[in-house]
């Protein structure tokens, strides 16, 4: 394990390493409830019930960052009450960061998203979303928010949801999409271009990285041709379904 072999010195050098990167993660937060007004956390509510998991469903989390997707599906399953036994659930929270990956560790740990008080078998994964290092169909979900856009290669982010999913597997994602209506998205085009480079600036004390995440929500594809996209990548009954107006929208897939 990670603290075995550890001297002292490594062990308090591991601890403020990490506090460094809880801080960046706090951050990170921060910015989030800045930019979208607290509702990101509505929208990854919303994004959960949507997928409305059972006990048993076996969840690859991916692009999952911190945890947040993967605790609320952990919420949701405590919620539908105890698990009958032969329904064991998981979930495999995978990123391309361990950093981000080793923060959403030591929260799980503190919150108790861990599998003695939660149930829940959850993993943690550092690999890519274009390559991820697991076996095929093995997974009865799959999600994906605010994390394909960052992604070199959507189509082969895509192929490999479809290769880790079993028949029958459910593809969901959450991302930034595109206003259907023009005068709307002049609207938010100017609160997202005037207004988040400068909350970057006053509270993450950054300018350029959010200048990039507004330039790359207005480069990713639409609601329709991510629709597409998903379909080239061999799901079926594929759909959409726009929150906020579509600032963001939620797709689906199945593995059929
Ligand atoms: N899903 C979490 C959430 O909703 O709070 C985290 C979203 S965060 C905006 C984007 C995450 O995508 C980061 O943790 C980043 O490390 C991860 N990421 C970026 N490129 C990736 C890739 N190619 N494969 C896997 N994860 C990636």
């Amino acid at each position: 394990t990670h603290f075995g072999f550890k001297t002292v010195n490594e062990e308090e050098k591991w601890k403020k390493v990490h506090e460094v990167f809880e801080t960046v993660a706090e951050k990170y937060d921060v910015m989030n409830d800045a930019m979208s007004l607290g509702i990101h956390r509505i929208w990854k509510d919303i994004f959960i019930h949507r997928l409305a998991p059972t006990h048993g469903t076996k969840l690859l989390d991916v692009a999952g960052g911190t945890g947040d997707i993967s605790f609320r599906y952990i919420d949701y399953l405590k919620n539908l009450g105890p698990a009958p036994e032969n329904k064991q659930s998981s979930v495999t929270v995978s990123d391309i960061n361990q950093a981000m990956l080793d923060v959403g560790k030591l929260r799980a740990q503190r919150q108790g998203y861990t599998k003695e008080l939660s149930g829940v078998d959850v993993q943690w994964l550092c690999s890519d979303a274009e390559k991820l290092s697991l076996p095929d169909d093995s997974f009865t979900a799959y999600t994906i928010a605010f994390g394909i856009r960052n992604c070199t290669h959507i189509d082969k982010v895509l192929e490999e949801a479809y290769r880790v999913l079993a028949p029958g597997g459910r593809f969901m994602c959450l991302e930034f999409s595109q206003l259907p209506n023009s005068g709307m998205q002049w609207l938010y085009d100017q609160y997202s271009f005037q207004v988040i480079p400068v909350l970057g600036q006053l509270i993450a004390g950054q300018w350029k990285p959010y200048q990039y995440l507004v330039e790359s929500i207005r480069q990713f594809p639409d609601q329709e041709k991510f629709k597409g996209m998903i379909e080239d990548a061999g799901f079926r009954q594929v759909t959409y379904e726009n929150l906020t107006f579509g600032v963001v929208a939620i797709h689906s897939g199945f593995k059929i």
